[in-house]
């Protein structure tokens, strides 16, 4: 059975969901507006810190018995 957990993109500064610009994928370096705040956020960061979220969810559905690591694909 496959499974998908989607986590939001928080603002680091005010926690408000990050909404992107339409029509725009973002890249390491970029830098994503907080629409609540103004602040830019660096894509990289809020990256990590999703990913941060996502195991820390992993870890709770499964008792904390597992090692996750993320492999971040090479950057070109
Ligand atoms: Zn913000």
């Amino acid at each position: 059975m496959k499974q998908q957990l989607s986590v939001d993109l928080l603002c680091l500064y005010c926690q408000q969901k990050l909404k992107g610009e339409n029509n725009r994928s973002y890249q390491p370096g970029d830098s994503i507006k907080c629409d609540a705040c103004g602040k830019p956020n660096d894509y990289d960061r809020v990256i990590e810190v999703a990913q941060q979220k996502a195991i820390e969810f992993i870890k709770s559905q499964t008792g904390g018995e597992i090692d996750i690591t993320i492999d971040k694909p090479d950057e070109k």
